[in-house]
């Protein structure tokens, strides 16, 4: 996996890697939140692999449930573009609001 994860202690910034299991300037437990970023991460490929096979329902659902576990800005792309494939207006709205709340921080 690729990627950032913020330390909920002292705000740090690290890049994931395969051994990274502690904040490398405070020394926090990393490990729960690194297994919640991978899943978030593994629902994020499977929403990417409905959208190339036009499961445009599942993708939504799959982006959806990435985005619970994770507030990152690609599974909020996704599901606007499921949710727009989907003709599903509403949602459409709702990730497009969430994009652009993301991008005023
Ligand atoms: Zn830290």
């Amino acid at each position: 996996m690729d990627g950032e994860i913020e330390c909920p202690s002292c705000h740090r910034i690290s890049l994931v890697t395969d051994d990274l299991d502690a904040c490398p300037r405070c020394e926090c437990d990393l490990e729960r939140l690194l297994q919640i970023a991978l899943l978030a991460h593994a629902k994020i490929d499977q929403a990417l692999r409905c959208l190339t096979t036009g499961g445009w329902e599942q993708a939504l659902h799959h982006a959806e449930e990435s985005r619970s576990l994770r507030h990152d800005a690609r599974a909020a792309r996704i599901a606007f573009l499921a949710a727009t494939a989907c003709d599903d207006l509403h949602a459409a709205r709702k990730w497009d609001d969430a994009l652009q709340q993301m991008r005023d921080k």
